[in-house]
């Protein structure tokens, strides 16, 4: 299967914290999927809300849900921005990122994107190249295979599971 016509993509998309979350952990992305957990009672996640809303204090915030799919941090004319407490999982905040543009490229935006990491002083600039979209694809059907499955991945301890909110269901 490939993304390649419209009806493919329509078929394949999906929340930004889902691709988010394929690359943190497949268990987690079924367990959130199920809703077993509130994820948004997690101290780390209300964390970099509230970092992601006090570090640019004079720039006008320009947020951006599109579809109920998709919660741009900030949209600006030329790049779109997320802002993230810290890099630890920059591997799954770039694929997220990656998906945003790959996302809009479907609308017939084109943007650059920047991952902002205050705290770090650190800014990353992400581009969707074709390989890039070919990750994206292949990230989007696997995401999908993972929510089809009737029973959760198998357990594989990650070095941030102590830091999951599922860490008492996975490891009590
Ligand atoms: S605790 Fe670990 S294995 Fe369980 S969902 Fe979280 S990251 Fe995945």
């Amino acid at each position: 299967m490939s993304t390649n016509t419209d009806a493919d993509f329509q078929t394949l998309k999906t929340t930004g914290i889902k691709v988010n979350y394929l690359y943190v952990c497949e268990r987690k992305l079924w367990l959130f999927d199920l809703g077993i957990a509130m994820e948004s009672r997690s101290d780390k996640v209300l964390m970099g809300k509230l970092l992601g809303e006090s570090s640019y204090p004079r720039e006008e915030k320009r947020e951006l849900l599109i579809d109920n799919l998709i919660n741009i941090d900030i949209a600006g004319d030329e790049e779109i921005r997320e802002v993230k407490y810290s890099n630890r999982l920059a591997h799954a905040d770039r694929i997220q990122l990656l998906y945003y543009l790959y996302y809009l490229r479907q609308l017939g935006i084109e943007k650059r994107g920047v991952l902002n990491y205050p705290k770090m002083r650190k800014r990353e600039e992400v581009v969707l190249t074709p390989e890039a979209e070919k990750e994206v694809e292949t990230a989007l059907i696997r995401v999908k295979e993972i929510l089809e499955m009737e029973k959760p991945p198998a357990l594989q301890r990650k070095p941030y599971c102590t830091k999951c909110a599922y860490y008492e269901f996975c490891w009590g």
